[in-house]
């Protein structure tokens, strides 16, 4: 959810255009989506560093581990030693319940059967539920009828019947017990316990964000905050997201012997390349011509 933003495409123009004296704000002209495009092109970063856009976000902590990695954002975390954790789990959905991958080290792949996935999210269910109420026990708070009440509710089999679950009662009994400090009763919680974060980052950090996690390399669960992320970005910035797309998500970067391979082929065929210019009228007449240059070293004329 967005708690709050700073900025906007405009706002972009005007820090770039502070370079040379000029940068009123005002609307948006065609020359203004080509400068947002030649920034993004060129790297010419700060700029597009100007916006910011602050979000609360629930998350499961294990995601929350992969996001905090992202160290130009700031944020606020909800504190498990001020306030207690909710019973709160990610279980995955059945469509995203995969094997492990045997050619990618960090990916899934391949079919589990509905058997499979229903014994593996009840596993899950109920390992994430006895973790939360020994984690009751430890506070010394008494949480076991509440979690017989949920157990019997994930799985037909009565409670008494499944004895691992049994919470130590010597604890529970106890009277005198003072419950144990919540930041040390957290401890053995499970990583699908959600937390909670108040996220900051500015336009450009973001982008570089979206760039990393929204890739089909990052994994499933992080990519589902990576995607929102960038549907606010394209409702906000939506010619900065087209020119990101362009020159990021759907660009490909070639190396040097690769250029000179396809280089050659390409400079056979001058004509077809002018003329597919005139097809594709997302590129500027600049981005035309830059293309021209690194392919013939000229300037072309169009
Ligand atoms: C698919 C995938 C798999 C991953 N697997 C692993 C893994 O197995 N193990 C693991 O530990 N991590 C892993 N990561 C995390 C990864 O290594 C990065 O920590 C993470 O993506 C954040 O990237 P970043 O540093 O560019 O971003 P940010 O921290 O947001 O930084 C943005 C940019 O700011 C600059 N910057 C920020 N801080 C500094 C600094 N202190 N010094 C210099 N420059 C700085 C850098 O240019 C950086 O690119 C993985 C990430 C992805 C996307």
């Amino acid at each position: 959810m967005v708690t709050d933003y700073m900025g906007d495409e405009a706002a972009i123009i005007e820090s770039a255009r502070i370079s040379y004296g000029g940068g009123n704000r005002r609307e948006l002209s065609k020359g203004d989506i080509g400068l947002l495009r030649y920034l993004i092109r060129h790297h010419h970063n700060t700029p597009i560093e100007s916006c910011e856009l602050k979000v609360r976000m629930e998350l499961p902590i294990f995601v929350a581990r992969q996001l905090v990695r992202h160290r130009t954002a700031s944020l606020n975390e909800v504190s498990a030693r001020y306030t207690e954790l909710q019973d709160k789990f990610y279980i995955p959905a059945d469509d995203v319940l995969q094997p492990q991958s045997q050619t990618n080290k960090q990916g899934r792949e391949g079919i589990l059967t509905p058997e499979q996935k229903h014994q593996i999210k009840l596993l899950l269910e109920i390992e994430s539920n006895r973790a939360y109420n020994n984690y009751q026990t430890l506070l010394g708070n008494n949480f076991s009828k509440e979690l017989n009440k949920r157990l019997q509710e994930v799985n037909t089999r009565p409670f008494d019947e499944r004895p691992q679950l049994k919470v130590p009662a010597s604890l529970q009994a106890d009277e005198n017990y003072p419950g144990l400090a919540r930041e040390l009763a957290r401890m053995g919680l499970t990583l699908n316990t959600y937390t909670q974060w108040i996220w900051k980052i500015d336009t450009h950090n973001l982008l570089h964000f979206i760039g990393l996690r929204s890739d089909p390399h990052a994994q499933y669960e992080i990519r589902v905050y990576s995607d929102k992320l960038c549907e606010i970005m394209q409702g906000w910035m939506p010619n900065l997201m087209s020119a990101f797309y362009d020159y990021k998500m759907d660009a490909v970067l070639v190396s040097g012997p690769e250029w000179e391979i396809l280089r050659k082929y390409l400079q056979d065929t001058p004509q077809g390349i002018a003329n597919d210019f005139s097809q594709c009228e997302r590129m500027s007449k600049r981005e035309r011509e830059e293309l021209w240059y690194k392919i013939f070293g000229t300037k072309g004329e169009f």
